[in-house]
């Protein structure tokens, strides 16, 4: 029974920090012309108006999106500029900021006839706003579980693949059902692009995905992590959010850390970013 919903948290920190790194990596792609396949394991509603109520109740966005816009001429960094240039342009209503788009929204702007998308959501209400969204004919919604769907599309038609995992680890065992896709995935596809989401929780649950990732012999893995506020025995919900990105494109690590650097203390006074290889080469 799934129970998670992103409208409770849409915009927030961690939001942030995917969505402006699923931003840099897919400028990096379309830098080429061969066409890529877009996996994306676990897609959500696509788009999230703040003024629903269930977005209203935490209003999380406000440590995340929102002080960003309200700072938006204010950024010297030319990839912050272009994420917030195209955040802009994902409102309805020309200068008002009133929706957050969601991650098949980042993925199915930039198609291009060649790429292909493939959206996985198992949460029936969630699927069904997914399929209430306008997408791009190269945009297919799966009613599917994601892990399982990815396996099942490896290899892929298209010369390059990237594929967005970003569960809701609502099960402890999607930790390791993450690093067995991935590992399973890599051996079909040794060059996909390979970004995976997770939380900074006390439980500290995220350190068998990392270690496991770290000693499955995969090459190439750029780790980064956000951290809202400090940590400590009396924590409670999450702190930070992290990103692994297998086989980023060529000087990605450096653009995102440049980024991430200057958005990073208008997150907060607690707020901290670190950025590291976890696998070279
Ligand atoms: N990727 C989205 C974005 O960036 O806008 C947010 C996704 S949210 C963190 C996780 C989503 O995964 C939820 O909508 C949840 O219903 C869905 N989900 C949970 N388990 C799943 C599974 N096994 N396969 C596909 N989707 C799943």
């Amino acid at each position: 029974m799934l129970s998670y919903q992103h409208a409770y948290h849409a915009g927030n920190f961690a939001d942030v920090q995917k969505h402006l790194t699923l931003y840099a990596v897919i400028d990096h792609l379309l830098r080429k012309k061969s066409a890529v396949t877009y996996i994306d394991t676990h897609a959500g509603r696509g788009l999230y108006p703040f003024a629903t109520k269930e977005t209203q109740r935490l209003q999380e966005y406000r440590e995340g999106v929102w002080p960003l816009w309200l700072l938006r001429s204010q950024f010297s960094n030319p990839l912050v500029n272009a994420w917030l240039k195209t955040l802009e342009s994902a409102q309805p209503t020309v200068g008002e900021f009133t929706h957050y788009p969601g991650s098949p929204w980042w993925l199915s702007r930039s198609l291009r006839e060649q790429d292909r998308l493939r959206l996985f959501e198992l949460h029936p209400g969630e699927h069904q706003h997914l399929n209430a969204q306008s997408l791009p004919k190269q945009a297919q919604r799966i009613y599917g579980d994601g892990l399982v769907g990815l396996s099942h599309q490896v290899p892929v038609a298209t010369p390059r693949l990237c594929v967005l995992i970003d569960p809701s680890y609502e099960r402890k065992v999607e930790y390791q059902e993450v690093v067995e896709t991935v590992v399973y995935t890599m051996g079909k596809v040794r060059h996909a692009v390979v970004m995976i989401w997770y939380p900074l929780l006390p439980a500290g649950h995220h350190h068998a995905l990392v270690m496991g990732l770290k000693e499955s012999g995969i090459r190439k893995i750029w780790q980064s992590e956000l951290q809202l506020r400090e940590h400590n025995e009396q924590t409670h919900g999450m702190y930070g959010s992290g990103m692994l990105i297998i086989n980023p494109p060529w000087g990605l690590d450096e653009h995102l850390a440049a980024a991430m650097a200057q958005i990073t203390p208008q997150l907060g006074t607690t707020s901290r970013y670190h950025a590291e290889w976890l696998v070279a080469e």
